[in-house]
């Protein structure tokens, strides 16, 4: 007889999601985190995008530690010189609360304490090692000499899944799986957070960038978002790029971005009050491992689960839509009194028709878009020449903007052939 129901490994949104969900359908569950308290290691930009927290928590729009809902999105492109962005603003957004900034310092403490709520036991401080196997099925957890027994392990590990990856239950990380996140909290009044981003009532923005005065093909995209009274602001980067130009370094290119000459104003005389780095999954659906086997699942970026088009990055709506079908299906299997991989792959089943997986399937590929050098180096430059003829008076006779988009085109050392290529990749990819 197993200790547990099930253990579930990180207490992030997928792993906090599952917890609850099958400790308040009856299920004895242990939920073990490595940070101290939960949220100490999780890096996220954040927004919470969707509704998934509705499913565990109707009232979670009262109770959740949400900071602004988007009203605004940005998207737009750095060079050295300039700034070219889309700003949409709609008075829909405030009302249909599509999207909120969270910290996950507080989003996973309270998600850690709602499922400690539900009848969840939850350990915090501990790494788990490994997994403990009985003819060839998971029948636990092991940590340093102790194993822990469970009838189903949920491993939501985030997305450097070592204990996936040592116990071969999914394939290791490589570059193109992964880029690197870096992200500070800065702390200024509400006060002057509303002022200078023009915002009122609890609203906020969400703004990415892609930094076009990067050099060497090192590429990245940076983001700002707002908080009731701080600011997430963070760079996301191409770790292919960045291997091969062995000058630049991932810190630099943060600088780079808090210091450019129309983002340092935001942050202005505001406080550091956080520095973190992390891994954000990237890999697609062809990253996306089995889900399941014989005594466990895996959930969140553990199993790729993560969006990203270049304008906005989804992961944790889909970490906590997977951990709650990682719990249907254990819930399913406790009513059974079996917990084989025949069962658990009711888990599998939800997840294939689930959006996270179908998004994921319509944006296969979309990566070789995100991380073109026509979106990091050619698009910025190109935005910003074509805009500065047009705007610049001369007092010479004024040129039509389809000439001055040309003359900017064939200027361009940039590959047309590629361009073309490039281009028509991103229609049928965006
Ligand atoms: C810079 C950056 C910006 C992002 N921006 C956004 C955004 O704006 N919106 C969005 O939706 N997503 C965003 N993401 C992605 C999002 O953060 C992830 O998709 C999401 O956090 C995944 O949730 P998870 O529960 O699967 O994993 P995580 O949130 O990583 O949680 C995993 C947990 O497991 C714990 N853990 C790991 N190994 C062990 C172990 N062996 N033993 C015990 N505990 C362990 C970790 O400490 C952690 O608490 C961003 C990511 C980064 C890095």
């Amino acid at each position: 007889m197993s200790e547990f129901d099930a253990i579930v490994v990180g207490a992030g949104p997928a792993g906090t999601s599952a917890a609850s969900k099958m400790a308040s359908s009856g299920l004895n569950v242990l939920l073990v985190e490595r940070g101290d308290p939960p949220g100490s290691k999780s890096v996220s930009g954040g927004i919470l995008w969707g509704r998934e927290l509705s499913n565990l928590y109707p009232d979670w729009e009262k109770s959740a530690p949400l900071e602004r809902f988007i009203s605004n999105k940005v998207t737009g492109f750095l060079t050295e010189d300039s700034y070219v962005g889309i700003d949409f603003k709609t008075k829909k957004f405030e009302r249909e609360k599509t999207g909120y900034s969270v910290l996950r310092t507080r989003l996973d403490g309270w998600m850690a304490k709602k499922a400690k709520e539900a009848g969840a036991t939850v350990i915090t401080g501990i790494t788990v090692d490994g997994l403990a196997w009985e003819d060839k099925k998971v029948v636990g957890i092991r940590q340093a000499d102790d194993t822990i027994t469970s009838d189903v392990v949920v491993l939501a590990e985030g997305a450097n899944p070592r204990v996936a990856i040592d116990e071969g239950l999914r394939a290791p990380i490589s570059d193109k799986d992964v880029a690197i996140g870096i992200k500070q909290v800065v702390k200024l009044s509400e006060q002057t957070i509303n002022e200078r981003f023009n915002l009122r009532n609890g609203a906020g923005l969400a703004a990415e960038f892609s930094l076009g005065f990067l050099k060497n093909g090192v590429m990245a995209g940076g983001f700002l978002y707002t908080n009731k009274d701080t600011i997430s602001a963070g760079v996301v980067i191409d770790i292919a790029g960045l291997r091969k130009d062995n000058k630049t370094y991932s810190f630099d290119i943060m600088d780079q971005f808090i210091n450019h000459p129309y983002i340092a104003p935001y942050l202005e005389n505001g406080q550091l009050q956080e520095y973190s780095a992390h891994l954000v999954c990237e890999g697609g659906i062809n990253y996306v491992p089995k889900l399941y086997g014989n005594g466990y699942v895996i959930a969140g970026d553990s199993a790729g689960l993560s969006f990203s088009n270049g304008m906005v990055i989804q992961g944790m709506n889909y970490a906590i839509a997977s951990g709650i079908s990682a719990a249907k299906a254990a819930v399913k299997c406790k009513e059974k009194g079996h917990y084989g991989e025949s069962d658990l792959a009711y888990y599998d089943e939800l997840m294939q028709h689930s959006q996270a997986i179908e998004d994921m399937r319509k944006f296969k590929g979309i990566t070789g878009v995100t991380w073109s050098p026509m979106i990091h180096e050619f698009l910025p430059k190109f935005a910003e020449n074509v805009l500065h003829d047009m705007f610049y008076e001369t007092g010479e006779p004024k040129k039509h903007l389809f000439e001055i988009a040309m003359e900017n085109l064939i200027g361009s050392r940039y590959d047309k052939k590629k361009l073309l290529l490039e281009s028509y990749r991103m229609m049928r990819k965006m």
